[in-house]
């Protein structure tokens, strides 16, 4: 993603770059000092879906009869030890915020090339547990909605979706017990200030599908809103 730079700007980061190489997010080669967070390759080769215009893609069927979706999708495929992958860890686990930025990015410029999203106009990242928030220092889906504010007019709205309290230890429960505690885990804050609002709920990957239904569940509380989901990545 070669942004300009003056030539004081290559100088400096090339000399930054020696003293602490820069490596590609996605396949750990040294950067070159045009290449931001990945490589021109992994950036030309990330697994895109191409799905997101397709309303009968597989993260929208996830919640077919389930919640009620405006519209749903993924900018990337994930496969273990793939490149999504190494790049998603290196957001969550190395809180590279560069990373999160470029990703989110690209999440915003597909959203916008896609009609079947027109008219969101806020976003929500779906919240982590409080603890691990705690232990974490930050949210990753929400720096990847910080990256979507970049390129779509949205407004963040984090801060009115909120876990439920906990519920108790989990282990012991059955299946279906856990399940309902998902279900529930999640409330509005404030149900109307989202009241007409179209929220574009945001994560890292969608694999099941069950915490982004219980979260979308509970924005629509809100009188007159709507949801739709767009990750990263899908499994
Ligand atoms: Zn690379």
């Amino acid at each position: 993603m070669g942004k300009p730079r003056s030539t004081l700007g290559i100088w400096l980061h090339d000399a930054w770059g020696l003293l602490v190489p820069q490596r590609c997010a996605g396949c750990d080669t040294a950067l070159l000092s045009h290449e931001d967070c990945l490589c021109d390759t992994c950036l030309r080769e990330l697994p895109r879906t191409h799905f997101n215009n397709d309303p009968l893609n597989p993260v929208e069927r996830l919640f077919h009869g389930k919640v009620e979706l405006a519209s749903a999708g993924a900018l990337l495929k994930f496969s273990a030890h793939g490149m999504v992958q190494r790049i998603l860890h290196r957001i969550k686990y190395k809180h590279d915020r560069e990373a999160a930025m470029l990703i989110g990015q690209l999440m915003g410029e597909e959203l916008k090339a896609c009609r079947r999203f027109d008219g969101i106009d806020a976003v929500i990242a779906v919240p982590l547990h409080p603890r691990k928030e705690r232990q974490r220092g930050f949210n990753q889906s929400r720096l990847l909605a910080e990256g979507i504010s970049k390129v779509l007019p949205v407004e963040p709205m984090h801060r009115y979706l909120q876990r439920a309290e906990c519920t108790g230890t989990q282990t012991r429960k059955g299946r279906l017990d856990r399940w309902r505690n998902v279900k529930q885990a999640f409330e509005l804050t404030d149900p109307l200030a989202l009241r007409d609002r179209h929220v574009l709920l945001v994560d890292d990957v969608v694999t099941t599908g069950a915490t982004a239904e219980a979260c979308a569940a509970a924005i629509l509380t809100a009188p007159g809103a709507r949801v739709s989901l767009f990750t990263a990545a899908t499994a």
